[in-house]
């Protein structure tokens, strides 16, 4: 990412796995993607994910192609929208159930009120206001 208040680029980069511990491998713990200096979507552990946890009674999740592109449009709104923790981060895309197939991922009023507030896109822990 580089950015300023009059220039700024994103890029995403899809990747293997995040470190052991958040890998899903062997462990019930995972990160999908995450928002840093490039936005990361973690193709070895977002297939592992889709192939072998349930999904709540009733839904279905995406495939994978579809489920990177959510992952990816996901973490790059982090640089816009904040951390989770604020009603922002937890609606439509942003919300942890946007891996189903029935979860509506449109991004809201407020979302798009926010980030077209927002100069330029940060990493979520200096997320202007
Ligand atoms: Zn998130």
């Amino acid at each position: 990412m580089y950015h300023s208040n009059t220039f700024w680029i994103l890029h995403a980069v899809g990747t293997y796995e995040d470190t052991i511990g958040k890998d899903y491998d062997d462990e019930a713990a995972y990160v999908l993607g995450y928002a840093t200096w490039s936005t990361l979507v973690y193709n070895e552990t977002l297939r592992d994910f889709l192939a072998t946890s349930t999904p709540t009674q009733g839904k279905v999740y995406v495939d994978i192609l579809e489920a990177r592109k959510r992952v990816m449009f996901h973490e790059t709104l982090h640089y816009f929208l904040g951390p989770h923790g604020n009603t922002l981060t937890e609606l439509g895309i942003m919300s942890g159930n946007c891996l189903y197939t029935s979860e509506d991922i449109s991004i809201t009023d407020s979302q798009i009120a926010r980030i077209q507030k927002q100069p330029r896109p940060v990493i979520s822990t200096d997320v202007i206001l």
